[in-house]
């Protein structure tokens, strides 16, 4: 990620293009995996995409089991090194409800080794990241505008920064950049995003599909 974001800045101080940006990255992906990350018109799936470029090197967060009753906690915690949250279940029908989820959800099959009740599965974030993603597979998760949650004694704000959607083996977007919305799609208008709207204008449900495209990515940053 800090390839990319040295390669805008570069760029927006007219010292590089954004395609000698991408161009970098996209050899450093193919580097790690050529089957993923194909060259020529092959296409890249854009979750693995999106989970190699938040990877962290530090732990993000970390989780575990807590018994509901006895409060026995299971101490195999799993660690959590990308900023990248999978939401592959609809049930959680909006974005912030399954950032909740994953924070403290119950556990479909597991039980308490103590006392053979239900237990919760419990994230907690070791470091607040600046961004947030969620890969999401369902039409039916609606985009929530604002994503707000507590971390021990700190309210946390994450803004919409963007969308990416997926169809006919092409992908799509939808840019929020102070409270305006722009919609860019590479093989109609080249480098030009066009203007759609206020983000106030538009409702969680009608930012889940796009002009018959559907949600692949959804990002956020700290507000
Ligand atoms: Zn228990």
């Amino acid at each position: 990620m800090n390839v990319l974001a040295s390669g805008f800045h570069r760029a927006s101080q007219n010292q590089g293009t954004l395609e000698s940006a991408r161009n970098k990255v996209r050899h450093l992906l193919h580097q790690r995996s050529s089957d993923l990350f194909p060259y020529g018109h092959a296409g890249t799936p854009i979750i693995e995409m999106a989970e190699q470029l938040l990877r962290s090197d530090n732990i993000i967060a970390s989780s575990w089991l807590i018994c509901m009753r006895c409060k026995n906690e299971n101490d195999r915690a799993i660690d959590l090194q990308t900023c990248v949250i999978q939401c592959l279940d609809d049930s959680a029908c909006t974005t912030a409800a399954c950032l909740q989820k994953k924070l403290i959800n119950q556990h479909p099959s597991r039980r308490c080794a103590n006392c053979d009740s239900a237990v919760n599965q419990i994230t907690k974030f070791e470091v607040i990241p600046k961004i947030i993603v969620f890969a999401i597979n369902h039409d039916s998760v609606k985009v929530s505008r604002k994503i707000c949650f507590n971390n021990e004694e700190t309210r946390v704000i994450f803004g919409l920064k963007g969308i990416v959607y997926t169809g006919d083996f092409h992908y799509t977007a939808r840019v929020c950049v102070d409270g305006n919305v722009w919609f860019h799609d590479g093989m109609v208008t080249g480098k030009i995003c066009k203007y759609e709207d206020k983000l106030s204008a538009f409702t969680d449900s009608n930012l889940s599909t796009c002009n018959g495209k559907t949600l692949s990515l959804v990002v956020y940053a700290q507000k």
